[in-house]
């Protein structure tokens, strides 16, 4: 049994149950065996890959639009770039070096990481390139405009689930069988952590429907709500790519290892486990702070209008066939329906007054 394992299971034998909250948390944060403080846990050897990895298209792409906001809203004096759940530091590399074709200044870097040995590999990436400034969350973030940006990191946010069944709430957790293997099961929702306001909101669509599954991540609200909070105050923008849908809906909890899905309770501290983001819930936040959110589109389309296909065109100009084959894959990995083109959407947070004109992705 890993380490993990033998302590997860000694809290389930002493306590009877946990949330799968905290299940996924001691899964994910755990300070030694958690599975982001593990090494190569991104990339081809890794677990699973990201769009950044994939191609430095997506890097540039996504760094022109928030040059592209740091030029109209006029943030040169004083706008940091902000990076959220960074992971081996690609997405900030090909940002810089995007930014840096153009004649705008580059901003000062901060990223928002939690693992000490990913950390390590941004360190290694970025240290070179530009001066950057970590933190371990969002709170320290200076009181200045922020241009955000946040690829696959609020899917990465431990969630709760609520069920409404025979007259009650119930959260989903996990138990001990009779044999002592752990199963996923519906827990007395506990007194002490009711159901969040949010949810409230939403409940009686629940009620309705008995197999109705509500998912909520409790940390995507403070982290958003600072997020939108430097936008609304300051100016800048916020642009946040992940799969999910625009309500709180079902249950997508997922387990992938070296890029297979699994059984989200097998392999605690080895698995990437994930739920599906939900996009109302971050507008909600940032209309709460005098900022508006661009609907979700998907990730495909958004890249296209950026221009993704003539980058390709241009990186591949008189290139080796090797190369114009692998963009061409490349382009079909981003934006396909049938690979991350539909599934992952873009979401930007704009302060208010900005999100009325036309931008890049939503004309
Ligand atoms: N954005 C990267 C990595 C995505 S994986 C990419 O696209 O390749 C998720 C990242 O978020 C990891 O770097 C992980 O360590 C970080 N992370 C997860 N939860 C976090 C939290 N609560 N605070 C800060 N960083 C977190």
């Amino acid at each position: 049994m890993s380490a993990l394992k033998a302590i997860i299971h000694a809290q389930l034998s002493a306590n009877g149950a946990m949330t799968l909250h905290d299940f996924m948390a001691l899964s994910l944060y755990h300070p030694q065996h958690g599975y982001y403080h593990q090494d190569q846990v991104i990339g081809k050897d890794g677990d699973f890959i990201t769009a950044p990895e994939i191609s430095q298209m997506f890097g540039e792409l996504t760094g022109l639009w928030l040059a592209h906001q740091f030029q109209s809203q006029q943030l040169q004096n004083n706008a940091i770039l902000v990076e959220l759940g960074p992971g081996r530091g690609t997405l900030m590399a090909d940002l810089i070096r995007a930014w840096r074709q153009t004649p705008l200044p580059l901003p000062p870097i901060h990223l928002v990481e939690t693992s000490a040995s990913l950390r390590s590999i941004q360190q290694q990436r970025l240290a070179d390139l530009a001066e950057i400034h970590w933190h371990d969350q969002v709170d320290t973030l200076p009181d200045q405009p922020l241009l955000m940006i946040a690829n696959e990191f609020f899917d990465a946010l431990a969630i709760r689930q609520y069920r409404f069944h025979h007259n009650q709430w119930w959260e989903r957790g996990i138990r001990l069988d009779k044999d002592g293997n752990w199963i996923l099961d519906w827990l007395d929702l506990d007194t002490a952590n009711p159901l969040p306001d949010f949810l409230s909101d939403h409940a009686s669509a629940a009620q309705d429907d008995k197999d109705q599954i509500m998912t909520y991540a409790p940390q995507l609200a403070p982290i958003a709500k600072v997020i939108s909070q430097r936008i609304g105050n300051y100016g800048g923008a916020g642009l946040i790519i992940d799969y999910g849908k625009s309500d709180c809906f079902g249950d997508s909890l997922q387990a992938v290892m070296k890029h297979h899905p699994v059984d989200p309770l097998s392999h605690p501290g080895e698995a990437d486990i994930t739920a599906w983001v939900d996009f109302s819930h971050l507008s909600h936040l940032a209309e709460q702070q005098h900022c508006t959110a661009l609907d979700p589109v998907p990730q495909g389309q958004f890249l296209k209008s950026l221009g993704l296909l003539e980058r390709a065109e241009q990186l591949g100009n008189n290139a080796a066939p090797d190369l114009r084959r692998r963009l061409v894959s490349e382009v079909d990995r981003l934006v396909n329906p049938a690979q991350m083109g539909q599934a992952f959407k873009v979401m930007a947070i704009l302060p208010d007054a900005y999100a009325k004109t036309p931008q890049p992705g939503w004309e």
